[in-house]
């Protein structure tokens, strides 16, 4: 999985989220859009329902009035042009009456009244009502088409027909129900044969719409809003719903983009870490196999690292892995990839690269990038890196190969003077081994008492005589013989192993110390050499002072020599340390002076007995001017500041002169004695002038 990856799950999560929002809303509209139909009809339907139940009232009241005058046999009214005689009703002989005042009554059969009944309402309440049949009496009653189809059906036992219609332009509900002979209608029908329950004819009535359905339009109005409003508020719930979901979302894409950083980016410089460097450097390698090119692993370590950590602290030490972290970056294409595996090492992948060399190019640019200073809490600070190479197809087809082989090449640029890079090869890998074995062989030496220690004459220059030794170790290697210092002594710094060599040295000096006092060839100081590893040891000078307490014969004659390095923090523990020894009487010599760092400031602050001039400056000291004032200016500081100076290296009368000359205190070198063996630098002592 990668970043891109995790960008599409995030985009189709958001993609289905919208889509979710979208059907939700669309089953709301669909929901309220069903019920408005619903609810409009049921409006529609009512409004029917009590049109005809008003027609049903009116035809009702007809039958009533008409059941009554039938009953009755008619009703006689005086003869006006509204009320005429009936010419239909001639066949009856009754017909027409004088009232014995003299006025004369017509007959009005049911009908006829019925209808002028209709003609009134019609008129007062625009309910208008009229009387059909199939055999009309009166042909204005003949039935239209659809009281005839409707009458036709009564005869088939329908009860009641209806209809929405349009008279004279208005919106009318006309019901047409059946009219049935009674006993009373045979008075006027039965020459035509009716029978008493026969079906005859129907009775219609049209109630005026306009009314029902101006209420129902207003009903209508009313649930638009109404349900406008319910769809509205279930949109905003909706809104909310999904404004929620989505912010649940965004944060669990944080959250899970959080925990994806966290699993493959270094926190401290935001790099990729050692996982996501192993998948690039896979997937690189699986292009390169493909498309056949060359790809190039470039393995960073920085030097002497840790020292800043010591001294500077670590949030310092943090700062600089950041600034670092950032120069490394700009000094590679967007398609590289820069990781920190941890600690100060860096590694660097080149997934596509033209020749071999062009790794040499990017690493000479890191070199050149990471030797400008650095500034950390406004003090600069100097820093160099040793970069291993390898090279896809060459070195190996495997990202561990690979890794494995880079790192074998940065110890090789290590061990070659550190600053600097190398391609893997062959030899290395057979050097890398022969570290390993070495370093396995010195964890040996000390039960086997492989080592010993060597004794370095030191004189006073102003009379030669004898005033002091440095105390040099030596290890007989069973197989191969003597190891210089110089080879063995840095592995045992970074394995440790110098802490328990160191305590070795310090004993076997002091027993030393104690057979020569006791045959008589007392020595009045001896200095030891400490590894700066040493003092990283909190109870370094505890520890010293007690063994001190232990073999009083060494009170006030032991010199330790240390390097600059030592006075690179003044808050660090090893500088309250020196003030404890110095106090003990323990004097301090400043070694190989000249060669560590400028700053010359710690001389004043710190307890600083003597200097020792690199046998670098001595060596020249008569051929080169500049080292000749060198020398002259480190004794002149240092008598200033109530130093003793020992050159270091002296091989030659003419450095020995010219070094008393200028007023340097002691010498050492091969001139006077090489180290010996403690035998042999008793006879030393017997045969020199010992102050
Ligand atoms: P160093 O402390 O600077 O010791 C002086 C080195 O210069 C010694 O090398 C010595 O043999 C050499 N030397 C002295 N005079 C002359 C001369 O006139 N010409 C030449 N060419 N060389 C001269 P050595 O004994 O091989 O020690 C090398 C380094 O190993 C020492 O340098 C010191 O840093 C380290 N070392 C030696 N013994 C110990 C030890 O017991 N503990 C620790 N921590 N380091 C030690
Ligand atoms: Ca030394
Ligand atoms: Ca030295």
């Amino acid at each position: 999985m990668d970043g891109k990856s995790t960008d599409r799950r995030e985009k189709q999560d958001l993609r289905r989220l919208g889509l979710q929002v979208l059907l939700a809303v669309s089953v709301w509209t669909l929901l309220l859009v069903g019920l408005l139909a619903w609810t409009l009809d049921n409006v529609n339907e009512e409004m029917m329902e009590l049109a005809r139940l008003e027609a049903v009232a009116n035809f009702n009241k007809d039958q009533a009035f008409r059941a009554w005058a039938t009953g009755h046999g008619g009703v006689y009214v005086p003869e006006t042009p509204r009320t005429p005689a009936s010419p239909y009703l001639s066949h009856i002989p009754e017909r027409d009456l004088v009232t014995p005042s003299g006025r004369k009554l017509t007959l009005m059969n049911p009908a006829y009244m019925v209808r002028q009944l209709m003609e009134d309402y019609d008129e007062l309440y625009g309910v208008k009502g009229r009387i059909t049949s199939l055999k009309p009496l009166n042909p204005n009653n003949r039935p239209d088409a659809w009281e005839t189809a409707a009458l036709k059906a009564f005869e088939k036992g329908t009860k009641e027909v209806f209809e929405i219609t349009e008279i004279e332009g208005r919106p009318f509900l006309r019901l047409i129900r059946p009219m049935v002979t009674t006993e009373g209608c045979l008075k006027c029908h039965s020459h035509q044969g009716y029978e008493v329950g026969d079906i005859r004819g129907g009775v219609g009535v049209s109630v005026p719409l306009d009314k029902y359905l101006s209420v129902a339009s207003e009903r209508k109005r009313n649930l638009w809003i109404i349900l406008l409003v319910v769809w509205i508020v279930g949109l905003g719930f909706i809104w909310l719903g999904a404004s929620r979901s989505r912010q649940r979302l965004l944060e669990r894409i944080d959250y899970e983009a959080h925990i994806w950083n966290q699993a493959n980016f270094d926190a401290l410089t935001g790099l990729a870490n050692r996982t996501l460097f192993m998948d690039r450097l896979d997937r690189a390698l699986t292009y390169a196999k493909r498309d056949e090119h060359l790809l190039a692993l470039l393995y960073i370590d920085l030097d002497r690292f840790k020292d800043v950590n010591d001294t500077r602290g670590h949030a310092r030490g943090d700062e600089l892995l950041q600034q670092v972290a950032q120069r490394l970056q700009q000094c590679v294409r967007d398609m590289d990839t820069v990781s920190r595996l941890g600690g100060d090492e860096f590694t660097v992948i080149l997934p596509v690269i033209r020749e071999k060399s062009s790794a040499a190019m990017v690493a000479r640019n890191i070199l050149e990038e990471l030797s400008r200073p650095f500034q950390l809490g406004g003090r600069e600070n100097y820093l160099t890196a040793s970069i291993g190479i390898t090279v896809y197809p060459d070195d190996g087809a495997d990202s561990g190969e690979l890794l494995r082989k880079a790192d074998t090449a940065m110890y090789q640029a290590k061990a070659g003077g550190r600053n600097s890079f190398r391609y893997f090869s062959v030899e290395m890998t057979q050097q890398a081994e022969l570290r390993v074995r070495l370093e396995s062989e010195l964890r040996q030496a000390l039960e086997r008492e492989e080592f010993e220690l060597h004794y370095q004459p030191v004189h006073r220059l102003s009379d030669s005589q004898l005033v002091g030794a440095e105390a040099l170790i030596r290890w007989h290697a069973p197989e191969r013989g003597l190891v210089p210092p110089d080879e063995f002594i840095p592995l045992a710094e970074e394995s440790g192993l110098i802490l328990p060599i160191g305590k070795w040295v310090i004993r076997q000096a002091f027993a030393d110390m104690a057979r020569l006092d006791k045959i008589g060839t007392r020595l009045s100081e001896l200095a030891v050499n400490i590894s700066t590893t040493q003092f990283r040891e909190k109870t370094f000078a505890a520890q010293l002072i007690e063994f001190l307490g232990k073999h009083p014969h060494m009170k006030q004659r032991l010199c330790i020599e240390i390097t600059e390095r030592v006075f690179m923090d003044e808050h660090s523990e090893p500088v309250l340390q020196l003030e404890m020894l110095h106090q003990e009487g323990v004097r301090i010599s400043i070694d190989d002076f000249g060669t560590g760092y400028s700053a010359l400031g710690y001389l004043k602050r710190f307890p600083v007995d003597n200097i020792k001039i690199d046998r670098s400056f001595v060596s020249d000291v008569n051929k080169d001017g500049e080292d000749a004032s060198l020398c002259e200016a480190i004794i002149s500081i240092a008598h200033h500041l109530g130093m003793k100076v020992v050159a270091e290296g002296i091989e030659e009368r003419e450095q020995w002169d010219f070094l008393r000359q200028k007023g340097c205190d002691f010498a050492q070198g091969y001139y006077m004695g090489k180290p010996m063996p403690v035998n042999v630098f008793i006879d030393y002592m017997k045969s020199h002038k010992v102050a």
